[in-house]
């Protein structure tokens, strides 16, 4: 049995997903996240009395209803230090702080890697975590750079993981927390894919290793492979095993 309420509204998100879970508990939703009108106002009938809203990122496909569900409302926004929104915060969330939301204690963690200043909130002393971005019930996790940073993915992942059974993301159904290390698993399998691209030889573009590792995956954006590939070359770039050279990447 679920231990939040759950709420998926329509959202702008990343194909295949087409909407974004809201979690309520107690006087808390986490990430009101629709901009139509409608889906706010869906959402605002099923939250009822809100007093805050917690966020667990920044991204637009988890923001759109947080000023009408705050307007409506009355609720307080809270989010991390590093989230840039285009709205007021009125808290700011440290790691590990805890929240009463009068129906259970929501400890926070600070899990960037996905997003500067990502969150999420475990229910205390249970092992049910809302996720945010940090997996996804439907289609991938997306690494974008600058904010997209490898080795705070992995380790927040490798966090989660260690207290979390069941991970409540923010896109599709609840997944159980080993989902956590078959992610960890998965860029370590991509790793050694794009560096065997490199080690064929000559210098290569983000967009020419998407090419040949992704070809033939159905549905795959090539442009958000690419910098899948980016994500993981800076990666191996700060680890001193390839380097740009004119624009291109090769082996170190
Ligand atoms: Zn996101």
């Amino acid at each position: 049995m679920s231990p939040f309420a759950v709420l998926a509204v329509r959202t702008p998100t990343l194909p295949p997903a087409t909407h974004t879970n809201a979690y309520r508990l107690g006087d808390c939703v986490v990430d009101p996240a629709s901009p139509e009108p409608a889906e706010q106002a869906r959402l605002a009938a099923w939250a009822g009395p809100v007093r805050r809203i917690l966020l667990t990122h920044h991204h637009g496909d988890h923001i759109g209803g947080v000023e009408a569900l705050a307007a409506s409302t009355g609720a307080a926004v809270w989010a991390h230090a590093d989230a840039r929104v285009p709205f007021e915060v009125h808290h700011r969330i440290e790691d590990g702080e805890t929240i009463d939301t009068g129906e259970g204690l929501l400890r926070a963690l600070h899990t960037p890697g996905h997003a500067d200043g990502h969150l999420v909130f475990r229910l205390v002393g249970t092992g049910h975590v809302i996720a945010g971005d940090l997996v996804a019930g439907e289609g991938t996790i997306v690494l974008v750079p600058p904010e997209g940073d490898l080795q705070q993915y992995l380790d927040s992942l490798a966090r989660v993981r260690a207290l979390a059974e069941t991970l409540w993301p923010a896109h599709g159904p609840p997944q159980p927390a080993a989902l956590a290390d078959a992610y960890i698993a998965h860029r370590h399998h991509r790793t050694a894919q794009f560096l065997a691209v490199l080690a064929a030889g000559g210098s290569v573009s983000p967009e020419q290793i998407a090419a040949e590792v992704y070809a033939g995956i159905p549905g795959v954006n090539f442009e958000l492979a690419a910098m899948q590939v980016l994500t993981h070359l800076k990666w191996l770039e700060h680890g001193g095993r390839v380097c740009l050279d004119g624009g291109l990447w090769r082996a170190a």
